[in-house]
């Protein structure tokens, strides 16, 4: 097992801060990763599980063993009659899984392209696009249990996933380690594309009958276009999870701002754009120390270069208490702080 000292973690967050892992190593399947915790272990330093930092605002240097994901693998399974299985590795990278699906002929992801990050990481926080979610096509994680060691499927059910959620980010949840992912995709080509901004975008091409492979591209040029690419500015994407209130705050919100963009839930709830509440709140384009607010993207929180985690933490809880005051709205952060 090869351990690295004093490692910088710079190209593994894209907020491209400037942190120290005390100890960092990479683990390719279990057996790797079993020493890699025996190791900590022995030493009693806490561990902290990496995939691709793109969903981690790191405000000082990390203490303990970083373990990196490496696990690689990637299985097609023959189709069945609700669709057909495919198994990624941890380690596997996001968009490249998408596109591999695509060309195998398994359908669903198209959505959910050119988001950062690991396959592992994807149920942590249930990511979701363009009107898709991992939990469309989830059916069960391979998990190891930090606490007993054990190695064991999750099903669907048990990940308990949510808007940006799941047990992985709950007590319960916090000591398993996601080894592999299990998901069911579509064998025919009928793509999903009410989403707004995507529906325009194929409109707007003149496409009314688009095929998995064109609702990806079309997915894939307008985030090119829209968000702020991390290899140019650091950022981790949405800062805030849409804030979901009850009727009456949504109410008391659009007596005030009849214009505030609201979206009904299936359980009387309401989800409320946290990106307007930001811009309506003057913080679009605010820039503080090294840090700010992108100039096109309230939602997006950016380091101009030499900034630290501890400088977007605080815009941040600055942003929170603004909005809470004006809005009597909270929000609250979507990647994990540490
Ligand atoms: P990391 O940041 O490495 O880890 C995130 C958390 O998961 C950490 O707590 C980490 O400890 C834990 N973790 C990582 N791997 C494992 C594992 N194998 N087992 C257990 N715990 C693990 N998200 C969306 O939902 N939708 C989007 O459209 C979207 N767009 C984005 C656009 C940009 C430009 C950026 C920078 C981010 C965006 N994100 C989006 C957020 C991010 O891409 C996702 O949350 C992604 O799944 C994070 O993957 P990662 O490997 O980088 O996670
Ligand atoms: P957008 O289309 O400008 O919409 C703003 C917000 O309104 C979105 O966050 C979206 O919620 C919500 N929304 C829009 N139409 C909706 C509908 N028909 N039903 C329910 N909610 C609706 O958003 P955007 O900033 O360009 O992002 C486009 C998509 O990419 C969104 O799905 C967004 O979540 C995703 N994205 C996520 C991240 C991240 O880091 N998490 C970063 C970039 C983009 P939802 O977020 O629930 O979809």
């Amino acid at each position: 097992m090869q351990v690295s000292h004093n490692y910088s973690l710079k190209t593994h967050n894209t907020f491209g801060f400037d942190v120290l892992a005390e100890h960092f190593t990479r683990s390719a399947n279990v057996a790797e990763l079993q020493r890699a915790l025996a190791w900590a272990k022995s030493r009693q330093l806490p561990v902290f599980i990496l995939g691709a930092g793109s969903n981690s605002v790191f405000t000082a240097d990390v203490a303990g063993l970083v373990i990196q994901m490496d696990f690689r693998q990637l299985e097609f399974l023959a189709p069945n009659r609700t669709g057909a299985a495919v198994i990624a590795g941890a380690g596997v990278d996001w968009h490249w899984l998408v596109q591999q699906c695509l060309q195998k002929q398994r359908y669903g992801l198209e959505n959910l392209a050119l988001i950062p990050g690991s396959a592992g990481a994807a149920p942590i926080q249930n990511i979701g696009a363009y009107g898709r979610e991992l939990s469309d096509f989830l059916t069960a994680v391979e998990i190891l249990d930090r606490t007993t060691g054990d190695v064991r499927l999750l099903n669907h059910e048990q990940c308990l996933l949510g808007y940006r959620d799941s047990l992985f980010k709950s007590d319960q949840g916090r000591d398993l380690i996601v080894l592999a992912i299990h998901l069911n995709l579509a064998v025919q080509d009928k793509p999903l594309c009410h989403y707004a901004s995507l529906a325009q975008s194929l409109d707007s091409a003149g496409i009314d009958n688009p095929d998995s492979q064109t609702v990806f591209e079309h997915v894939c040029a307008i985030r090119r276009q829209k968000l702020p690419d991390p290899a140019e500015i650091g950022n981790a994407g949405s800062f805030f999870k849409n804030p979901v209130v009850s009727a009456d705050q949504l109410k008391s919100l659009l007596s005030n701002h009849p214009e505030a963009p609201h979206y009904p839930q299936h359980d009387g709830c309401h989800k409320i754009a946290a990106g307007w509440l930001i811009e309506k709140a003057g913080w679009k384009g605010y820039r503080r120390d090294r840090v700010g607010v992108h100039a096109d993207q309230a939602l997006v929180l950016v380091n101009h270069g030499g900034g630290s985690g501890q400088q977007i933490a605080t815009l941040a809880a600055d942003i929170q208490r603004d909005i809470e005051q004006k809005f009597h709205i909270t929000l609250e952060a979507e990647p994990g702080i540490y």
